[in-house]
């Protein structure tokens, strides 16, 4: 089964899925990302639209020791600039 049922949501710092959503007092969404013990607002490919792009911490759970100068989307497969702060405003 492959079907995608809802939208997914990966951590920009380190492209995990272990990532869980919830709702702020504002109406906005945010996330909590479990392998970085920390919040993130997700962000989003300017392909495709997905919010599944690899990380400029870590890849695979092993960090990278020089940050890359791009990241790519795991949906369209599009490499974008990475990000100084990955986990948003
Ligand atoms: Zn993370
Ligand atoms: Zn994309």
């Amino acid at each position: 089964m492959s079907a995608i049922t809802e939208d997914r949501v990966h951590c920009p710092a380190r492209g995990s899925a272990d990532v869980d959503r919830r709702s702020r007092p504002d109406g906005r969404r945010t996330h909590d990302c479990h392998r970085c013990s920390r919040a993130f607002e997700p962000r989003r490919c300017p392909h495709c639209g997905g919010a599944r792009i690899e990380g400029p911490i870590a890849v695979s759970g092993a960090p990278y020791e020089t940050p890359p100068a791009t990241v790519g989307c795991w949906d369209c497969g599009a490499n974008i600039p990475a990000l100084r702060e990955p986990y948003g405003g």
